[in-house]
């Protein structure tokens, strides 16, 4: 007898205001497409959700017939494919509600951080944005949430209030610390494991203008650039956020001259307080070494992808972190022997970054979340762009080597939304604390019994 679900019943699916898709559909392959072009997802029906209803309906049917589900919103997080059941596509779900008085955001569940921003600039207001507003709000938040001003308020899935979410069983639920807190808790650090989301409401900072940008140093000032650096972020207020990066950058119009096609050492920072004393703090970095391209100056909060100057476009890229517990002298030399000038201007990583976590980032949430990154003193995370086959074997290989590397100064701990390509269980399990991994195990057999949620980063 054929499994059920490989015979869904299409009956309460055509319920869906939204298309449903199959495989050969002609706008199927754009439907299930994202940013991340390295997983090509191919599941059963793709739906393209208009509302909380469709997904109600999509889940309610997956229970019926036991089918797996997956979500996707931007596909900025696409590190694995999606070769069966239903994928729910909330691109469409872009709605954003600002209440200036009580400063909070409702944002629905497809909605990117650009979406919000636009929302919130009239009224001088900010969310926790990533270092790519292109990226989706709910996943972003789901994983916890690492903020471009992340030492200065700590994690964006610390600012949620409530969530709206559909449970695998297709139950609506509205969730807050009073409202089936260890739901609320389980979807704030733990990841797509326990609910579709809806949408969810999340507090604004009154934050119109921020000191920030990045300064750029040749390649061959790499090491001069990490030790000052390193020492400086030792001597910093709270506020002061930074990472340093090695970027060899392809010599394509994306990128902007005359940055294109270069090897640099980068230290991009973001200080949300008074300019004249941000731009006092970072002269240390500007007198390290000579800056070639120093593009750090007040700025509105609306341009805030500045800063980081994350691609817009999608591409296949392999992505991979490791939180650090601190940067003595040999794990910085370690870096630099794997990624510096040293091991070529041709190596295969287009990025490998350091940020400097502490600060907010290491105090507790005022309300219990499932985030476990406060211990790092640095953060850890690489991408590599993978093309055709040898290119992509030789990413894989270079991101191998590099954490392999790293690992003796690792936490033993990633981040869920850097992880980059989940593994076996005791890969995933690396992003959370064996006590929050135990939890979120328990919070899933409750919410999700039957593992129809068993797509990419679960537990
Ligand atoms: C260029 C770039 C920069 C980034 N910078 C940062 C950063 O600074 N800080 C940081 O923390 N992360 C960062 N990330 C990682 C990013 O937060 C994750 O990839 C996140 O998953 C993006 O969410 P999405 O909805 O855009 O992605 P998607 O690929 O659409 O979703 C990713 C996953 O999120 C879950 N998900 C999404 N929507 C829902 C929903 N409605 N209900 C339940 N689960 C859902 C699912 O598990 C899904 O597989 C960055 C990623 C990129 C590509």
């Amino acid at each position: 007898m054929t499994a059920p679900h490989h015979t869904p019943d299409l009956f309460a699916l055509s319920e869906i205001t939204g298309p449903v898709l199959r495989p050969g559909d002609p706008a199927y392959a754009d439907e299930v497409t994202g940013f991340n072009l390295a997983s090509l997802h191919t599941p059963e029906i793709a739906i393209g959700a208009t509302g909380p209803d469709d997904i109600v309906t999509a889940l309610r049917w997956a229970h019926a017939t036991h089918t797996p589900v997956a979500v996707q919103a931007t596909g900025h997080g696409a590190n694995f494919p999606i070769e069966q059941g239903l994928l729910i596509n909330t691109s469409r779900m872009t709605d954003v509600h600002i209440d200036p008085i009580t400063r909070t955001a409702t944002v629905a569940a497809g909605a990117k951080w650009s979406h919000v921003l636009a929302a919130t600039t009239p009224h001088g207001l900010a969310g926790l944005c990533g270092t790519s507003t292109d990226a989706g709000v709910t996943g972003y938040i789901l994983g916890g949430g690492l903020p471009v001003l992340g030492r200065a308020y700590g994690y964006a899935a610390d600012l949620v209030r409530s969530f709206q979410v559909v449970t695998p069983d297709g139950h609506l639920r509205e969730t807050d610390p009073q409202h089936e807190p260890e739901l609320f808790w389980a979807l704030r650090g733990g990841k797509g494991n326990v609910g579709v989301v809806t949408s969810l409401v999340t507090e604004l900072l009154p934050l119109p203008r921020l000191y920030g940008g990045a300064i750029h140093c040749h390649a061959e000032h790499t090491e001069t650039l990490l030790r000052t650096w390193t020492d400086w972020t030792r001597t910093v207020p709270d506020e002061m956020c930074s990472m340093f990066s090695v970027l060899r950058l392809p010599p394509i119009p994306q990128i902007p001259e005359p940055l294109r096609g270069g090897f640099w050492a980068r230290v991009a920072i973001a200080w949300p307080g008074d300019p004249a004393e941000g731009e006092a703090l970072i002269a240390p970095l500007r007198a390290a070494a000579p800056v070639a391209v120093d593009l750090a100056g007040e700025l509105p909060y609306a341009d805030l992808d500045s800063i980081h100057m994350e691609p817009q476009d999608p591409l296949p890229a392999r992505e991979c972190c490791m939180l650090l517990r601190d940067l003595d002298a040999d794990a910085l030399d370690t870096f630099l022997e794997q990624v510096g000038p040293g091991a070529g201007a041709d190596h295969p990583l287009l990025v490998a970054s350091l940020r400097h976590m502490g600060g907010a980032l290491s105090r507790p949430s005022a309300v219990e979340d499932a985030v476990c990154s406060r211990d790092a003193g640095y953060f850890m995370e690489s991408v590599g762009i993978m093309p055709a086959p040898p290119v992509a074997e030789a990413v894989e290989q270079a991101t191998r080597r590099l954490y392999g590397a790293m690992a003796p100064y690792g936490t033993g701990r990633t981040m869920v939304n850097i992880h980059g390509t989940p593994g076996d269980e005791q890969d995933r399990a690396r992003a959370w604390t064996p006590e929050v991994y135990a939890r979120l195990r328990h919070d899933k057999s409750v919410y999700d019994p039957d593992n129809l949620l068993r797509f990419g980063h679960t537990v």
